[in-house]
């Protein structure tokens, strides 16, 4: 990648965006011309109902898909002029990623998961650590069908920040989970980016997950209907689900 253009401070920047999908019959416009600029080292929620958009435009910030229109910047680094072999490694060096279902390989331990990416990361966190940052110490030998969905969710929150990610991009992380064990993914996450400074970016339907946010961005019909800043932050316990 070229060199830095001193906006490090902006993590992303985003100008006039659009993504449509061409399907047999009809064009759907995923999104509509979004403008914002998101700075580094915040948790973030990207909050909207379902079909507004929101894993369209996480996919576009973490090169996993294309704009139609529009840039998108990471650190003054102009993602949407980016070859595919770029973007690949700028997933592979700067990006950790967190879906909804955990994709664990079931035949390896949590351990083992978590050093797949680690293997081939440049600066890799010892699996052990990252298994401990996520509260999972006691848990590292155990295969994935032995652990509770939080719980592999957990690992693969270790899995992604392993290799020590400038950003970790989560869509509907807590997706797939209970009030009790979503709590206790998005306390990792949150103590992830207090304690390593991981820009966070997290994708919920759920409302009640943004009091916990340094910034929400809401999402509506492809675009970005408001942003704010959290003047206090709630702990994840205090959630309202
Ligand atoms: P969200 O994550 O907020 O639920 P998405 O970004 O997944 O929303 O989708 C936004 C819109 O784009 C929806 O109308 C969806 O049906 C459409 N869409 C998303 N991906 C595709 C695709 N690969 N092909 C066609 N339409 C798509
Ligand atoms: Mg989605």
């Amino acid at each position: 990648m070229r060199a830095k253009t001193g906006q490090d401070h902006v993590l992303y920047r985003m100008q006039d965006i659009w993504k449509s999908f061409r399907t047999s019959s009809v064009e759907v416009h995923a999104l509509r011309g979004v403008t914002a600029d998101l700075p580094a080292g915040e948790f973030v929620v990207l909050l909207g109902a379902s079909g507004s958009g929101k894993s369209t435009l996480l996919n576009i910030l973490g090169g996993l898909d294309t704009a139609t229109s529009g840039q998108a910047w990471f650190q003054g680094q102009e993602l949407t002029a980016m070859s595919e072999r770029e973007l690949t490694r700028y997933r592979r060096d700067h990006v950790g990623f967190v879906f909804q279902f955990y994709n664990l390989v079931p035949s390896l331990t949590a351990r083992e998961n978590v050093a797949l990416v680690t293997e081939i990361s440049r600066d890799p966190m010892p699996p052990e650590e990252a298994l401990e940052r996520v509260g999972l110490g006691y848990r590292m030998d155990h295969f994935p069908a032995e652990m509770s969905g939080g719980e592999q969710q957990r690992v693969a929150i270790a899995r992604a920040i392993a290799k020590r990610p400038e950003v970790l991009l989560c869509d509907e992380p807590t997706g797939a989970l209970d009030s009790k064990t979503g709590v206790q993914v998005l306390e990792a996450l949150e103590q992830i980016n207090a304690e390593l400074g991981t820009s966070t970016i997290v994708i919920t339907h759920n409302a009640g997950i943004q009091a916990m946010a340094h910034r929400v961005v809401q999402l509506a019909d492809g675009n970005i209907s408001g942003i704010r800043e959290n003047a206090t932050r709630i702990d994840p316990s205090q959630i309202v689900w």
